[in-house]
């Protein structure tokens, strides 16, 4: 009797253990909460009941994925998309050590109908968009120069307009209150004490006593008064494993091992040590394990883009005239692609007076309004 009802105990186990089984194998949505796909999984998979249209969004996918269109530190581009001519698009970009990237995409995200995500250049997926109440919302930030692809699809089946952009941001606050980029003077590498150094920092000028900030949330790990920097501050900053440095400080306001939030007051602009003959400034450097790296892009801020430019009723244009250039970028002075003259190219979007342009299902890049002709569909 025992041994019987332990039979049927393990049958019932391994009915229930095959039943998940087979359940995740044919509705694995079920289990969607267990394991959040991305919405480029969901997506997919909705797509096998119709392999003629999974194919075609590969294809799509594909293309993005070898596009070499580059955004500039701050880009904006009204996109289109039809069911004639789904929208997908890669776009190159630089980060620099010190700054953030972020990309959104305005959509309704209720019934989500694009896909934002950021590969490396070998195609290796690196980080997919998050969902917000009105847009995808894409943000990378490693701290470590690189160059990534971003790339932007519409699923099938839909048309629809929207906004993107893609901008960088630095990582760090900036460490004069309420200064900017324009009170920064002198930059990182130009030459000191008629060449025998190179300057390992910013100078940023404000009048004597203004207050410094702490430009990340941090320790103070030494406050000194000797040397080249005079009266100085240094902060461990855990987050991007560096330490600042404060100098030429008229005063002192933290003690060592105080701990500072971003934002903070912790010394008055100065002009001590060897700033003694120049008006007052602040010294700000950065310091990893490596030595000191360039401040500037950890500190840059940069405006977040708008595109006034309206998006045209047509969906192609022809090339007209032998100027009738592809850009890398959406600008004369950027690398040209090729010559489109007489080509037939589809409208992805456009920036300003410039259209993001492709070629079939081939190469992508930009054209001056001026070079094209808006052709009817
Ligand atoms: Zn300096």
């Amino acid at each position: 009797m025992q041994i019987l009802r332990k039979n049927i105990v393990s049958i019932l186990v391994i009915l229930a253990v095959a039943g998940v089984i087979l359940t995740y194998f044919y509705k694995p949505e079920y289990f969607d909460f267990i394991t959040q796909p991305s919405v480029r999984v969901q997506y997919e998979r909705a797509l096998k009941k119709s392999p003629a249209q999974l194919v075609r969004w590969n294809e799509l996918t594909a293309i993005a994925l070898i596009d070499s269109v580059e955004s500039s530190d701050s880009y904006s581009e009204h996109i289109i998309t039809s069911t004639s001519r789904p929208f997908t698009a890669g776009y190159v970009v630089d980060i620099a050590q010190g700054e953030s990237l972020l990309a959104y995409i305005t959509t309704d995200t209720i019934k989500p109908s694009w896909i934002l995500e950021a590969y490396d250049l070998s195609g290796k997926l690196l980080q997919t968009a998050t969902a917000t109440d009105s847009s995808l919302i894409l943000e990378v930030s490693n701290n470590k120069q690189r160059r990534i692809r971003l790339i932007a699809q519409s699923f099938l089946e839909q048309t629809d307009s929207t906004s993107f952009k893609i901008y960088k941001q630095p990582i760090l606050g900036f460490p004069l209150a309420g200064k900017n980029n324009s009170a920064i003077k002198s930059f990182w590498g130009v030459a000191r004490d008629g060449g025998r150094r190179n300057h390992e920092g910013n100078d940023i000028f404000a009048d004597r006593g203004h207050p410094v900030v702490a430009a990340a949330d941090g320790i103070i790990s030494s406050v000194r008064n000797k040397g080249l920097g005079g009266k100085q501050i240094w902060l461990q900053d855990q987050l991007t494993a560096s330490s600042h440095y404060y100098a030429h400080l008229d005063s002192q306001l933290v003690t060592s091992g105080q701990r500072v939030s971003r934002g903070d007051t912790i010394g008055l602009v100065g002009n001590t040590g060897n700033a003694r003959t120049t008006p007052p400034h602040l010294h700000f450097g950065i310091y990893r394990a490596g030595g000191a790296v360039d401040p500037k892009p950890y500190i840059w801020q940069i405006s977040i883009p708008e595109n006034s430019a309206k998006l045209p009723l047509a969906r192609f244009v022809i090339g007209s005239g032998s100027g009738s250039n592809l850009r890398i970028q959406p600008n004369a002075s950027a690398t040209l692609i090729k010559n489109i003259q007489n080509d037939t190219l589809t409208i992805l979007g456009n920036v300003g007076d410039w259209y993001h342009l492709r070629i079939a299902d081939d190469v992508a890049g930009f054209a001056h309004e001026s070079v094209v002709q808006l052709i009817k569909d």
